[in-house]
């Protein structure tokens, strides 16, 4: 599915389109439900799922993105303002964000953009490719993620661009915001490692999910029930 495939609002002018990446390897209910939720805080209705082809700022998935992506499928099949966007599968190299903002930001010049990013994905922004351009594109949404604080003082990046929490998001890129959403306390790392030791994970994917997962033994040993 590509993002040509994304429902555009006729009642609201410009609703924000929240762009969600990751390894999602594999996709669990910490990302479904942390998305849901920012998704109702900031009213925005799209959400363009972007699975990481070679994430260039941690190891390489453990699954194929092939795999990531069917299971990616298998999760949101239901969900119509959910958009499965490939462009970082189909493409070669590293899967900058960047890059992928860029042509959003060409392809839908009047929604705002805003990325999604869980706590400790946001605390590394600086460390991503030309991240000053990432934040200028789109506004970041941070939620919060268990196991993670906020720093005291915030960093002076993240001081510098934060907008204030009780007004729509601009329609300009360049703002930060934390979004105080419920914690869903998943990770993909504890899944896999769950399913390294034959653990179940079924409290943690969706159904489908821990289906495909069993179905294709993937991660190593497989659960057994
Ligand atoms: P891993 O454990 O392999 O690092 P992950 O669970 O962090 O994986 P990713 O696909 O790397 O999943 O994450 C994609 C995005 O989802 C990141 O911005 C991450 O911070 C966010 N995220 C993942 N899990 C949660 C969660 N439980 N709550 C809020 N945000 C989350």
């Amino acid at each position: 599915m590509s993002a040509a495939a994304i429902r555009l609002s006729p009642e609201q002018a410009n609703p924000p389109l929240l762009v969600f990446g990751g390894t999602f390897d594999p996709v669990h209910l910490g990302h479904l439900g942390a998305v849901s939720a920012l998704r109702d805080a900031l009213h925005a209705e799209t959400v363009i799922w972007l699975p990481a082809g070679e994430p260039p700022h941690r190891p390489q998935p453990a699954a194929s993105a092939a795999h990531r992506l069917a299971m990616l499928q298998l999760a949101l099949a239901g969900e119509p303002d959910c958009v499965i966007d490939t462009r970082e599968l189909d493409r070669s190299g590293p899967s900058y964000t960047v890059l992928s903002l860029e042509e959003l930001k060409a392809e839908y010049p009047d929604h705002p953009l805003c990325l999604a990013l869980g706590l400790d994905a946001a605390l590394g922004l600086t460390q991503w490719h030309r991240w000053q351009e990432v934040l200028a594109l789109g506004g970041i949404a941070v939620m919060r993620r268990p196991g993670w604080s906020l720093p005291e003082p915030l960093p002076q990046w993240w001081r510098d661009a934060e907008c204030d929490p009780h007004r729509p998001v601009p329609a300009s890129g360049g703002w930060v915001r934390f979004v105080d959403i419920p914690p869903v306390d998943v990770a993909a790392a504890d899944i896999r490692a769950d399913l390294m030791h034959g653990r179940s994970v079924e409290a943690k994917v969706p159904a489908a999910v821990a289906a495909y997962i069993k179905e294709h033994e993937l991660y190593g040993k497989n659960t057994r029930d």
